[in-house]
């Protein structure tokens, strides 16, 4: 077997069991799994890992630099096999960035101030399109984590929702590494914001997205309808616990 062929089976065997994974970990929560969608986070791949993995199945590919974004898409764009595959932006946007990624993406989940929020919607009002975007919420407080706190979302979320050249669809946050009660504890909080966001606009922002590789059957458990996966999805030094 070629190691382009180990590499494939790998990504199709992984792929299976995470797609269990996620299932089960829906059951548990009275969740239909269907409600839990899975992004493979291809940051750290090229782009023929990518076209492996569309082949095994992965139909939507998160990034985290736009700069990677743009090779991937002209890599990839136009191959026959990546027809209806979706790329969305989950890292940090610098506002000087913006234009690489709006209008590319189908979701940014990165929306982390207001400002940026702002410099996003007047990009897009006059590019006469508008981008689906969460609202990424530092929930468990952590210097190191940008993103709105959570009484910066609920004070921003009705000017926020009214930015027309945005669609808020919900919000994203991300666990402290390594602490299971500390991530159930974040996600938790995430699903709690987004009900409190949901009475202050009246949008129904349906998306949760949080998880990643090493919490996001906890993820799904408590609610997210989005998980971010990297690691366990691409890496075969990675083991699921
Ligand atoms: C890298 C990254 C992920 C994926 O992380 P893994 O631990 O590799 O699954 C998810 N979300 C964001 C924002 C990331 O930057």
């Amino acid at each position: 077997m070629s190691d382009e062929q180990g590499y494939e089976s790998f990504l199709l065997a992984r792929r299976a069991e995470i797609l269990e994974r996620i299932d089960a970990a829906a059951r548990r929560a009275g969740r239909p799994a269907a409600d839990v969608e899975a992004l493979a986070v291809s940051k750290t791949v090229g782009a023929d890992e990518v076209l492996l993995a569309r082949r095994a199945g992965w139909r939507a590919f998160g990034e985290n630099r736009p700069q990677e974004l743009g090779r991937k898409l002209e890599a990839l764009a136009a191959l026959p096999e990546m027809a209806g595959v979706r790329f969305d932006m989950i890292g940090n946007l610098q506002k000087n960035k913006i234009n690489q990624v709006i209008g590319r993406v189908t979701l940014i989940h990165s929306i982390s101030s207001e400002h940026l929020a702002e410099a996003v919607s007047t990009r897009c009002e006059a590019r006469g399109i508008v981008a689906d975007v969460l609202l990424e919420v530092n929930v468990s407080g952590e210097a190191s984590k940008s993103g709105f706190s959570p009484d910066e979302a609920r004070a921003a979320a009705e000017h926020v929702a009214a930015l027309p050249g945005i669609s808020v669809r919900g919000v994203m946050a991300m666990a402290p590494a390594g602490d299971a009660d500390a991530a159930r504890a974040t996600f938790s909080g995430l699903r709690e914001l987004a009900c409190e966001l949901r009475a202050r606009t009246g949008l129904p922002l349906e998306t949760l997205s949080c998880g990643m590789s090493d919490d996001f059957e906890v993820a799904v458990e408590e609610g997210s309808t989005l998980v971010r996966l990297g690691r366990c999805v691409f890496d075969q030094g990675y083991a699921l616990k």
